[in-house]
């Protein structure tokens, strides 16, 4: 893969036609260090945020040992790149055929589930294997969260206790887990969620092995800047002492976005300008899907050798396919004389950007190349990126 100096340097060098994406293994490592070291448990990185191989492999060598798959395409994906990496299967609504590959071909033995019928499945598609750790996924709230994902599974108060009581019979080690959904904006919300597993572990009278706080830790976006993530895994730590589980009883997380933000952006040209809409050259199709979709305001830059001296605006984006829905509302702030054959780039699109490209109408453009300047925007301080860079022995650029 080609080296750039910076997003800058890629622009006003190559000026490509095509949109590039940059991607900073300086600032994926320096997120995989702070979330190893510093979460008082283990983490487990869910790969849907980004399943690029690089990525999945730099995380590996940055310390992530246990991986949160949710297709048989993410367990052989995985499983290829890392063969001694824990596996752990947790979409609560999985067919027989993954489950079985899963477990006999590739040594998974966590699964999560919502309902009796998944646990059923579960316990027949693996010959009513002895050895399975069970997570059953409670319903919690996304009131915190930028992203709902609280209506599509989990299992409700009424439901759980029985749930977990089943599941005890069957597992050799029970967890409990949920997600209180993508970007939460205050760590309050473990702490809600953590009391709505108490409820559900008392009222069912077991013992829990493993409570699983899920994804949804937040990074830096325009208008979203979070607290500090140590304060996160201060609630989250002080919440899971208080639970009435066993003494040995572990702490699991699964990070996708925070892991992967910051991993990647997104060089864009700008191929016309209509007054505050310019069209660029990737966009909902490509990967831009969240900028379109749920409104979500990335961060941008004017890459031009000499810094533009004009005020900012706000531009809404129309992308390079013949769909009106190909548009993303912004407002992205960038200088008033921008026009058609600047390049722009746009941050923070190492989760759930690159992950979610199409080929719809042929604009689909993978070329990727390593740059070595700092993230847009960030969680994560400098002296966690010095350390980064040293050991993946790449040059920083002056900001
Ligand atoms: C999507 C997902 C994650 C990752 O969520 P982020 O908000 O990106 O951290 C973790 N666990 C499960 C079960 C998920 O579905």
């Amino acid at each position: 893969m080609r080296n750039d100096h910076s997003a800058l340097g890629l622009a006003s060098t190559r000026r490509p036609a095509q949109p590039v994406t940059c991607i900073r293994p300086h600032a994926a490592a320096r997120a995989a260090r702070f979330f190893t070291e510093k979460f008082p448990g283990k983490v487990l990185y869910a790969v849907k945020a980004n399943p690029s191989p690089e990525l999945i492999q730099l995380l590996g060598d940055s310390g992530v040992t246990h991986f949160d798959v949710a297709s048989i395409a993410e367990v052989r994906l995985v499983r290829r790149i890392h063969p001694q990496a824990t596996l752990c299967f947790m979409h609560p609504v999985k067919a027989p055929e993954a489950i079985a590959e899963a477990y006999f071909q590739h040594g998974v033995r966590t699964f999560s589930l919502d309902s009796h019928d998944e646990l059923a499945k579960i316990m027949a598609a693996t010959d009513n294997a002895a050895d399975l750790t069970l997570c059953v996924r409670l319903r919690v709230s996304s009131g915190h969260s930028k992203l709902s994902l609280a209506s599509k599974f989990g299992a409700g108060v009424e439901d759980a206790p029985d749930l977990l009581l089943a599941t005890r019979q069957a597992a050799d080690t029970l967890g409990v887990c949920f997600h209180v959904g993508s970007q939460a904006m205050s760590p309050q919300a473990y702490a809600d969620a953590l009391a709505i597993a108490r409820a559900a572990i008392v009222q069912a009278g077991v013992t829990v092995d493993v409570v699983d706080v899920g994804g949804g830790f937040p990074s830096a976006y325009p208008g979203m800047m979070p607290p500090p993530l140590e304060a996160y895994f201060e609630v989250i730590k002080t919440h899971f002492e208080a639970l009435p589980i066993s003494y040995s009883a572990e702490l699991w997380c699964e990070p996708g976005r925070a892991l992967s933000a910051e991993y990647a952006s997104v060089v864009v040209r700008v191929e016309r300008r209509r007054g505050d809409v310019l069209f660029i050259n990737d966009g909902a199709y490509g990967s831009l899907f969240d900028a379109a979709h749920v409104d979500w305001r990335f961060p941008v830059t004017l890459l031009r050798a000499e810094a533009s001296r004009a005020k900012e605006m706000g531009f809404s984006f129309y992308g390079p396919t013949c769909d009106d829905m190909d548009f993303m509302q912004g407002p992205f702030m960038l200088p008033a004389d921008i026009q058609a054959g600047d390049y722009i780039e746009i941050g923070m699109l190492g989760a759930y950007g690159a992950a979610m490209r199409t080929d719809f109408n042929g604009f689909r453009a993978d070329e990727t190349v390593v740059v070595a300047d700092a993230p847009m925007l960030s969680l994560y301080d400098d002296a966690d990126m010095e350390a980064s860079r040293e050991t993946l022995n790449v040059a920083g650029t002056a900001e």
